[in-house]
């Protein structure tokens, strides 16, 4: 079954595209707001240029969007 969800990392056990069974954004947000994160696929739909992201923080988030909005214009 196909999902939208764009993370990369099919290690995740959350990951819906992973075989374990365990995959969904329920269980993907949990851990999220858990660890005070925010979940890969509104890092994704922001930007593809990840390569300095060092966390998925609320607060990398912010800078992350702030960045790339200012690289736009
Ligand atoms: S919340 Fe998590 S599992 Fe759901 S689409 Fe986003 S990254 Fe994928």
């Amino acid at each position: 079954m196909s999902h939208f969800c764009s993370c990369k990392d099919h290690s995740c056990p959350f990951n819906p595209h992973n075989e374990s069974g365990e995959g969904g954004c329920d269980g993907c947000i949990q851990k999220c707001l858990r660890e005070g994160e925010i979940p890969a696929c509104f890092f994704n739909a922001v930007s593809a240029q990840q390569e300095n992201l060092k966390t998925f923080t609320f607060e990398e988030f912010a800078r992350f969007v702030i960045d790339h909005c200012r690289e736009s214009k």
